[in-house]
């Protein structure tokens, strides 16, 4: 293939971010470059902390003076020299989305071409009667009269204002249209009241009279403030023209739209009610009526249980027991009848019912305990006025071939995509040729969505509910878009969220960016995304302080024959050994009747007491299943409580669960990063810390100095920098880039005073204490039974390089979930009976990394804790226990329950999943034969 090369090379010159040791690699540009190495090897620091930050620099330095004269101040990464860096875009894993307003449609700008699209092309219905108005230009009107009456006499007519009769007259428009009889009656001679029906012109509809018919139309246009009437020979009445957007039948124009009418974010445009939010906040039955199963005599609607509100629950039973009601008081809640229902809910005779006490409660809500309890049972609810699209009728109101805004918005892009490209073909020359720049745009940007894998997403869908593959694939959908070249992009682990079915799709979006001359450097694991690379640079060999250096550079073809990486070795063989045999389950967790998203009223069976791993491409609905179903619906049936207004995720309805009882707790361990504190670090995770605070404070001189265990707590005063409060760096707010951290002048990064750092524990201070790996600190404090309790489970998840001051906010994504899993090993095998959900967790792992993860999970299930994790990675997936494929595809083609069973057994089902396991067990088969 022929590509287009910048020519030379990006060369890092003695490279000592974090862990990296001196580290000197060059980068090919116009390459696709893959890093990799285990987990804590080095790969963020060199790609992200030193190409990254240093192609970011060289951006600013191009900026203003302004931003200049912070330059000096941003800490440059430690390396000697970078030659040849571009400016640099980074696409990160995380989704740091927040806003609520913003939705797939307005992060992609998607949505803006469309506003212009209607304000350009959308024809409303009239809002008061309901009439769809035409756009109409004085062309528009000809082309269809002359269509419409070929070859017949007509009048054309504006109707003015008797009081004008004076200026009609000065400017020579003498002659009225009386009526099909009367003809033609001069202005001097009309005597009937009400306006004047003055003739701009009479002619016949032919071709050749094209030009001046429109100049009649336009004329009286002008005349009859934007209507016009024809009389053509032999009709019954006139046909009435607006101009513009105006409704034929009433006549009530609208004014030109604005693309910001289309825009909830904007306040022409949002719902009245609802704000643009496309909800209101309302009663929310769940938290009113939490268990279903109840009667209403056994207290169903909870909040009338108490003394305070008893009195509502008897008036709703009197009136339920009289005869022309006969409610039934001892049927549980969910078996009433629907009807039945409703006259609780909105009352009857003379009840009112539940929505009435709720207003009765917002009546009294200048109470403060009023408003505490509107607070308790207060959730959101779909907007009535707008349905939920957040905009308001008028924009609503306005439709390209039959569509409103909203509709498009609801669409997957896929199909969107599909649906704009047939538009053209129902559009008027005219609107075709004003439609068709808008329609290239968008065309593009939603194949570039489609490209990325992303083709199942609707344009409505809020961001912050997606997850970090997903955003880190909108913003590579971005790139593609922005038309950049001679840049540098830094991708971490963009395979994360994608079955192996989409890395070949995934492979050629990396390519288009290599292909216009960009540099792309990636960090991955994947092997098939290793070997399409045109060079690969592995670090290792260990992770912390035993990595940081370059173990191998050159083609996929070379690393997969050099004996010393790591790398090598999973790339020979592919795939970890199977085991041979798969834990028993001890019990059943039934999901019955999901229905959230796409799923399509699924039932599914989760064995208990083993290792499950939950499959499907990306779409198809794993975490809706896993999250918005299993989860949510468990934590509702804890604390009857609905889950956090905020919470990403939302429960999705099911009909029910089955053999919850049999679990004591469901554990969500996610890749979310840890605290936001930088004083939280894995000395403080477990509890380390206030152990060996205890050490240092027993020493003599600390004794001596007069520092208690709390002189050595970067928590409290008395011995940490007060400059920095124990931070050891001070972050400075920009106004306009990224917050720049400048290490502490005042103690230097030490984080602690002079006379604290006096004191010293087995010859360290408690800096260089802080500085210690976790495998250091075990070997100085080999004998404090307490330190090594707190401090082993970071070994145990193959965490032990960490140094114990490292801010946990600093972990990456793979770290901190196997740092809380480190955790929950802490606590032992007491608390078991627990069921652990998984979202990818072999995200940021190298193929030695997930061999270490895996034996982790194993521990877990045989204590007795069942473990159900959503993967894509096939060597994962093997070593499950039982496997739940789902599909077939994303989107509403997904939903549905392909497989289940074994790995092998999936492996001989029909859908995506079992294709590419069959290429991997079958492979397997071959080499069990040939030992
Ligand atoms: P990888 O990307 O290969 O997983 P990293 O480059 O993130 O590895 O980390 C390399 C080492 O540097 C690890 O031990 C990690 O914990 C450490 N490290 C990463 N970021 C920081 C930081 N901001 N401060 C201190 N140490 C860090
Ligand atoms: P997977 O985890 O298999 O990638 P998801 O469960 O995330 O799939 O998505 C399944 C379907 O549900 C997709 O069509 C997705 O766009 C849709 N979906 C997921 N979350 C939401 C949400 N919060 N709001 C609306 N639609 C969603
Ligand atoms: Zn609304
Ligand atoms: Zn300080």
């Amino acid at each position: 293939m022929l590509r287009r090369r910048r020519a030379g090379l990006l060369r890092v010159v003695g490279a000592r971010m974090h862990n990296l040791r001196g580290l000197s690699v060059d980068i090919p540009h116009g390459a696709l470059t893959v890093v990799t190495g285990v987990s804590g090897s080095g790969k963020s620091s060199l790609a992200f902390d030193t190409l990254y930050a240093e192609g970011q620099r060289r951006y600013v330095e191009s900026m203003s003076t302004y931003a200049r004269q912070f330059l000096e101040r941003m800490q440059r990464p430690d390396v000697d020299a970078v030659e040849g860096i571009l400016p640099a875009i980074a696409i990160e894993q995380h989704n740091s989305t927040k806003n609520a307003r913003s939705t797939v449609g307005t992060a992609t700008e998607i949505s803006d071409y469309l506003r212009l699209l209607y304000a350009k092309l959308g024809e409303p219905r009239c809002l008061e009667c309901g009439t769809p108005v035409r756009r109409t230009t004085a062309q528009t009107a000809t082309d269809a009269l002359l269509a419409a009456h070929p070859d017949t006499r007509a009048h054309v007519v504006a109707r003015v204002p008797a009081a004008e009769r004076e200026l009609l007259r000065r400017d020579g428009w003498t002659r009225l249209y009386g009526d099909a009889d009367a003809g033609l009656v001069d202005l001097d001679a009309w005597t009937r009241a009400g306006p004047l029906p003055v003739v701009t012109d009479r002619l016949t509809l032919h071709g050749g009279e094209r030009a001046r018919l429109a100049e009649a139309i336009t004329a009286a246009w002008r005349l009859g403030g934007g209507m016009a009437e024809v009389w053509v020979e032999g009709a019954q009445g006139p046909l009435r023209l607006g101009e513009g957007l105006r409704c034929a039948q009433c006549g009530r124009t609208l004014r030109p739209p604005q693309p910001r009418l289309f825009s909830y974010n904007s306040p022409l445009g949002a719902c009245e009610t609802c704000q643009g939010f496309g909800r209101t906040t309302g009663l929310d039955l769940e938290k009113v009526i939490p268990n279903e199963s109840l009667s209403l005599a056994q207290g169903a609607i909870v909040p009338w249980r108490t003394e305070k509100f008893s009195e509502w629950q008897d008036w709703l039973e009197t009136w339920a027991r009289k005869r022309a009601y006969r409610i039934p008081l001892d049927l549980p809640w969910a078996q009433l009848e629907k009807q039945h229902r409703r006259m609780v809910l909105r009352g009857f005779g003379d009840y009112t019912g539940v929505y009435g006490w709720f207003a009765y409660l917002e009546r009294k809500r200048y109470k403060m305990h009023y408003r505490i309890l509107l607070a308790r049972y207060r959730g959101y609810t779909p907007c009535a006025d707008c349905g939920g699209t957040r905009l308001r009728a008028e924009a609503r109101s306005y439709r390209i071939g039959e569509r409103t805004i909203s509709d498009l918005e609801a669409l997957p892009v896929g199909e969107l995509k599909r649906w704009l490209h047939g538009l053209p073909a129902a559009l008027s020359p005219q609107a075709r040729a004003t439609a068709q720049p808008l329609l290239r745009e968008l065309a593009a940007r939603l194949g570039y969505l489609e490209a990325v894998g992303l083709g199942y997403l609707t344009l409505l869908r809020q961001t912050r509910t997606l997850s970090g593959g997903e955003a880190q694939r909108i913003r590579l959908a971005e790139a593609l878009g922005a038309q950049l070249t001679d840049t540098l992009y830094v991708l971490d682990e963009p395979s994360v969220g994608l079955h192996p079915r989409d890395t070949q799709r995934l492979l050629e979006v990396l390519r288009t960016l290599t292909d216009r001359g960009n540099t792309v450097v990636v960090v991955e694991h994947d092997a098939d995304l290793i070997g399409a690379a045109d060079h690969v640079i592995d670090l290792g060999p260990g992770a912390g302080a035993h990595g940081g250096d370059l173990v191998f550079a050159g083609t996929p073809a070379a690393l997969e024959a050099d004996r010393d990486s790591k790398t090598g070795a999973a790339l020979r063989q592919r795939r970890l050994p199977v085991p041979a045999r798969f834990a028993r389950p001890t019990g059943t967790l039934t999901i019955r009747g999901a229905r959230a998203h796409n799923l399509k009223d699924l039932t599914v069976e989760i064995p208990l007491g083993v290792f499950t791993c939950l499959s499907g491409v990306s779409g198809s609905g794993k975490s809706t299943l896993m999250i918005d179903v299993l989860y949510a619906n468990w934590l509702r049936s804890q604390r009857g409580v609905a889950i956090a207004a905020n919470a990403p995720f939302e429960r999705g309805p099911c009909d029910r669960l089955e053999g919850a009882d049999q679990i004591d707790e469901m554990v969500l361990v996610d890749q979310s990063p840890l605290a936001r504190s930088s004083r939280s670090n894995p000395a403080t995770y477990l509890g380390a810390w206030s152990e060996i605070r205890k050490l240092l404070a027993r020493t003599a001189a600390a004794r001596q100095l007069g520092l208690g265990a709390g002189a050595f707590s970067f928590n409290t005063s008395g011995g940490r920098c007060e400059a920095c409060q124990g931070q050891g760096a001070i972050t400075m707010e920009m106004h306009f880039l990224a917050d720049v951290v400048i290490p502490c002048e005042a103690c230097g990064g030490k984080r602690f005073s002079e006379k604290a750092l006096g004191a010293r524990y087995g010859g360290k201070n408690v800096a260089e204490i802080l500085d210690l790996t976790v495998e250091q600190a075990l070997a100085l404090s080999a004998d404090q039974a307490r330190v090594v309790r707190s401090l082993r489970p970071f070994a145990e998840v193959g965490l032990s390089y960490l140094r114990l001051g490292q801010p946990t906010s600093t972990l990456s994504g793979g770290e901190a979930q196997r740092l809380k899993l480190a955790a929950y090993l802490a606590e032992g095998e007491q608390r078991s009976r627990r069921l652990f959900l998984f979202d990818e967790p072999t995200t940021g792992l190298h193929a030695a990394d997930v061999a270490v993860l895996l034996s982790v999970l194993e521990r877990l299930v045989r204590a007795g804790n069942t473990v159900l994790a959503i993967e894509h990675n096939l060597d994962f997936l093997c070593h499950a226990d039982h496997l739940i494929d789902l599909g077939p595809e994303g989107g509403e083609a997904g939903g549905r329950l392909i497989a289940c069973g074994t790995p092998e057994q999936v492996a001989h089902s029909r859908g995506h999943t079992g294709r590419h396991l069959a290429r991997l067990l079958g492979g397997k088969r071959r080499k069990v034969r040939h030992a």
